[in-house]
């Protein structure tokens, strides 16, 4: 069960079926931890989504619930797929929504790498 008062897991969600390679997804990078590929709908020249292979509804519940080795290793993974894309040198921008109010449409935690121009001020 999630500890952010979010619905359980639901393993028909869009990044569930995508992890199981059930609907197509342009996929960018892969290892044990995290599996990345470009948002549908890119709202910067890069837009990247990278989640975990595990069942974490969303940034509440991978913190809480996961292991030592398998958040180290999805950060890792970030690291790596920004580094891969050459936004370490301009730089990058990393964003997780979470819940109602966070926005989130999909609930299979996710961060999103935004990049490619420069982004200004966040909220804005
Ligand atoms: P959220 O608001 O943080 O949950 O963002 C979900 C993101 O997933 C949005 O930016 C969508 O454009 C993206 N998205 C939804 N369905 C797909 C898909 O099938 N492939 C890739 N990205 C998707």
């Amino acid at each position: 069960m999630p500890v952010s008062g979010l619905p359980p897991y639901d393993p028909g969600n869009v990044f569930a079926r995508i992890l199981r390679s059930e609907i197509p997804a342009k996929r960018i990078y892969e290892d044990e931890h995290a599996l990345a590929f470009h948002d549908i709908a890119p709202k910067a020249p890069v837009h990247v989504l990278v989640i975990p292979k595990g069942e974490y509804v969303s940034v509440a519940d991978f913190s809480a619930q996961a292991g030592a080795e398998a958040v180290a290793g999805f950060w890792r993974a970030v690291g790596e797929v920004a580094r891969q894309l050459g936004l370490e040198g301009p730089g990058y921008r990393v964003l997780t929504n979470m819940g109602p109010d966070g926005g989130q449409e999909v609930p299979h935690f996710h961060v999103h790498i935004f990049g490619g121009r420069a982004l200004g001020p966040m909220l804005s």
